[in-house]
């Protein structure tokens, strides 16, 4: 008998980390209403870290100081799909599209690691380029999983005691409303 070319291939769910930052009015407000969206669009968010404050990073220093999470996710959607996502709840948040490169937004929804993938595409790249430099997504992304390590091998650990001065990250309170 013939294989079945039809037959979808079996789609298996991914773990994955996002990184959620907001400076831009009631910032707690658009952390919750992120994980709310990525709920209500099919994304199993298993667990949140604290809340971080942390200083501004990148090409613009002079704006507020943000609030930061991380969150590991469970979802089939294909890495493409998960950005439109992301960027879609960031645009429900209010954020204008075109605005400046590292400046203020209510919310930012970064894929920082989807399983072991690793890729690099006019839109996307993961692991996300700056996982291992930035104190405010380390710090949270380690208090899930202290262990934590990239497809490469190379644990975020060890990337996080490497860090230089600067990058002042405060974690302030628990994740309310899980
Ligand atoms: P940043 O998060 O670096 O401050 P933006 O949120 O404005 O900047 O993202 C700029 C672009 O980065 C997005 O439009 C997206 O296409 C691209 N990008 C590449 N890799 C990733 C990733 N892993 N997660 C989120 N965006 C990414
Ligand atoms: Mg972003």
């Amino acid at each position: 008998m013939l294989p079945n070319a039809a037959a979808p291939a079996a789609v298996s769910a991914r773990v994955g980390y996002l990184g959620l930052g907001s400076n831009v009015g009631d910032r707690g407000a658009h952390l919750r209403a992120a994980v709310a969206a990525l709920r209500e669009h099919g994304v199993e968010v298993e667990a949140i870290s604290s809340l971080y404050e942390t200083e501004p990073v990148g090409e613009i220093l002079d704006q507020p100081d943000f609030l930061n999470a991380a969150a590991r996710i469970r979802t089939e959607l294909e890495p493409e799909v998960l950005l439109d996502l992301c960027k879609a709840i960031e645009v429900e948040q209010g954020r204008m599209l075109g605005g400046q490169r590292h400046g203020p937004r209510p919310l930012d929804l970064d894929l920082l690691l989807l399983g072991d993938l690793e890729l690099e595409t006019d839109r996307l790249t993961l692991p996300h380029p700056q996982v291992r430099s930035r104190r405010f997504v380390l710090e949270p992304l380690l208090e899930l999983d202290p262990e934590l390590a990239l497809p490469d091998g190379s644990r975020l650990a060890a990337a996080l005691e490497g860090l230089g001065p600067g990058q002042a990250v405060e974690r302030v309170q628990p994740w309310v409303c899980r």
